[in-house]
């Protein structure tokens, strides 16, 4: 058995032999001549020559010999419906829905617009895209119509793929108004807008524009639409980051290297089994949603879980139903969810029987330890595998590779590099490489980006490489723009990003830093820590706590107390200088609809400046409550 270390070094030093063994994990019509073209850096291109179909490798390479195993297994709590499509159901129905695209003037190199709740129909459209060489670009569903326009402009769509309604929490969202008012808004106007009436709200529509899918499918009942191969470098889709630091980037995917990339990642990350069942809870329209709930478990054979409803409804203990009721054996989640769950009954960990479920994978914020302890010890001490990667690369970049060699996980920790990613740790004032354990520098990428990663940004050459490319100083490299050490067993710890760090009379500090200082206070549930401008000091700290316990929330004396209590764990743990100018304690954090602290709108608000995109917002009361409390009066 070849040691991890190994498999990492040769993905780095013998890289185009490396890559083409994994090629051989995914279907070619036509096998690659050049395994990576990095003659234009910092643009790379992989598996030139080859020819392959997102879809195919999906779904119709299955049909052989597992046409009726599980393929997508649906189940909304919103709507109390499940419904299991095998390989062989799942290849109807997106030749149905390409058929339905290509009736609607949809050609290879299109782009499809794609808002949807988290039904089957929307991993048919996406499927169904690919299939026919045109580019999905899914709007996650919580979205209004500003931002929407704003993608319909940048994506020009030639078709629209949408529904009535979502569903959150037993109510249903209107969709159709809010995309009706997106178009009216946006520039581009898309030549149709094909619908899936759920029945949940009743739908205007437009006369030569909107198309009913249940109409078209029946139209195109026993459609036979076959892949069309592509290049290897043909984009796939794009998507947009989650503007958790500043305006959403348009990235673009290719075909073949992200096939690649996922079909490697399941093997040597994911460690899943062909027929076996995978759960991800996120939603189709992050990332996750695109590389492991659509295509990583499908390419790889796997039934993929497709959710749709709140992990509290109708109990705390839905998610565990599932993975009993299908036996999941990988399930990916977010430390969001996860501390939602511990504040749910155990009891329903314990009624369950999770037996089938080999390990739970944990992305998208830093985990912090007492989610991940809490979590470790009620799934009685499974693996809990944290993983750090971002919507430009597509999958992990960080985390333990257990199909290669088993390895520990250290809290606190995603984990090591992982193979095809060379990282080094960057000072940022002068771009030297730190290569002495326990350094902070800015986690970059040496390039060629790995498989999988993005091509460029969409449309916008010169923005991918002045945003990625151009910002650590002597060097052109992929920044993170995240900080993080490496300890001497090459466990790295991400320390927030490069944008949340904070100078107070000179010092540099980390806001993620001291955020971990405030949470251990045992009071503290989360905290989030923000540099807002002082006319002394440059920059002071802010802090924003969520209690364990709220009801001293009314009680001044009693907050008054805590916030001197939290302080003085910040001077004895960092030091005075990193002592925030006040502790404030809300109800909630603002936040994504993804889970991530919205803090560049907290430190705008301090500031008294306009807090600029919030479409991305979960609770817009939650950023209002500081707004309340940092306004004069
Ligand atoms: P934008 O780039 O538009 O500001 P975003 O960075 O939040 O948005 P994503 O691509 O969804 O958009 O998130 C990637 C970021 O999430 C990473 O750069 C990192 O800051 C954080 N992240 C992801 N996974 C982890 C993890 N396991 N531990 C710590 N941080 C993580
Ligand atoms: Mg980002």
């Amino acid at each position: 058995m070849t040691s991890y270390a190994d498999f990492h070094r040769r993905s780095i030093e013998d890289r185009d032999a490396f890559w083409a063994e994994q090629a051989r994990l995914i279907d070619w019509q036509t096998p690659p001549q050049t395994i990576c073209d990095y003659s234009q850096p910092p643009f790379a291109r992989w598996f030139v020559g080859g020819r392959t179909n997102l879809c195919h490798n999906a779904v119709d390479r299955h049909l052989k010999d597992r046409a009726d195993q599980p393929a997508l297994i649906w189940v909304s709590t919103e709507t109390d419906q499940e419904r299991v499509y095998s390989f062989r159901d799942l290849h109807a129905e997106v030749q149905r829905m390409a058929a339905a695209l290509r009736e609607l003037g949809v050609k290879k190199g299109d782009r499809v617009l794609i808002y949807m709740p988290m039904i089957a129909e929307a991993a048919f459209a996406m499927l169904a895209c690919t299939r026919i060489g045109a580019l999905h670009s899914v709007v996650f569903g919580g979205f209004a119509s500003g931002s929407l326009a704003s993608r319909i402009e940048d994506a020009e769509p030639v078709v629209v793929v949408s529904a009535d309604a979502g569903s959150r929490g037993g109510k249903a969202i209107a969709y159709k108004p809010l995309l009706d008012e997106a178009i009216e808004l946006s520039r581009h106007k898309p030549s149709s807008v094909l619908l899936v009436d759920r029945g949940l709200v009743p739908m205007n529509l437009v006369a030569g524009r909107d198309q009913l899918w249940a109409t078209l499918r029946e139209r195109h009942l026993n459609a036979q639409v076959p892949c069309e191969w592509v290049d290897s470098t043909h984009p796939s889709y794009t998507l947009y980051t989650s503007g958790t630091t500043g305006k959403p980037k348009g990235v673009q995917r290719d075909t073949g290297g992200y096939a690649v990339a996922l079909a490697a990642s399941m093997k040597h990350i994911f460690c899943g089994n062909p027929g076996e069942t995978y759960f991800s809870t996120s939603d189709i329209g992050w990332v996750v949603g695109h590389s492991y709930i659509i295509y990583g478990p499908l390419i790889h054979g796997m039934a993929t879980l497709m959710y749709e409803g709140l992990p509290t409804r109708p109990d705390g203990g839905i998610w565990w139903r599932l993975v009993e009721k299908y036996k999941v054996t990988v399930m990916f989640s977010a430390p969001t969810a996860i501390r939602v769950l511990k504040k749910q009954d155990p009891a329903h960990l314990t009624r369950h029987d999770l037996s089938s479920l080999r390990s739970l994978f944990l992305a998208g914020e830093p985990l912090d330890e007492p989610t991940a302890q809490w979590i470790s010890g009620a799934l009685k001490d499974k693996p809990i595998i944290d993983n750090y990667w971002q919507t430009e690369t597509g999958w992990p970049i960080l985390t333990i590779c257990n199909g290669v060699e088993r390895a520990p996980s250290k809290f606190g920790s995603p984990g090591k590099a992982v193979y095809g990613y060379d990282i080094k740790l960057l000072d940022d004032q002068t771009g030297q490489e730190l290569t002495a354990p326990n350094q902070k520098g800015v986690i970059a990428i040496e390039g060629p980006l790995p498989p999988g990663c993005m091509q460029t940004v969409w449309r916008d050459d010169a923005r991918f490489v002045s945003t990625y490319w151009s910002s650590v100083p002597n060097r052109m490299v992929y920044s993170t723009f995240d900080w993080g050490i490496r300890d001497e067993d090459g466990y790295f710890f991400i320390l927030g990003r490069t944008d949340d760090v904070i100078n107070v009379a000179g010092h540099r500090l980390g806001t993620r830093e001291i955020e971990e200082a405030i949470a251990s206070h045992p009071n503290v549930a989360e905290v989030a820590v923000v540099g807002v401008a002082d006319q002394l000091k440059g920059q002071v700290a802010m802090a924003f706590a969520v209690l364990k316990d709220a009801s001293i929330l009314g009680d001044q004396a009693a907050l008054l107390k805590l916030e001197g209590e939290v302080m003085k764990i910040v001077d004895g743990n960092l030091g005075a200088v990193a002592r925030p100018a006040r502790v404030r304690f809300v109800h909630v954090l603002p936040k994504t609809r993804s889970g991530k602290v919205l803090r560049r709108a907290v430190q705008a608000v301090c500031e008294g400046r306009d807090p600029g995109d919030l479409t991305t917002m979960e609770d817009p009361a939650a950023l209002q409550q500081i707004r309340d409390m940092v306004t004069p009066a």
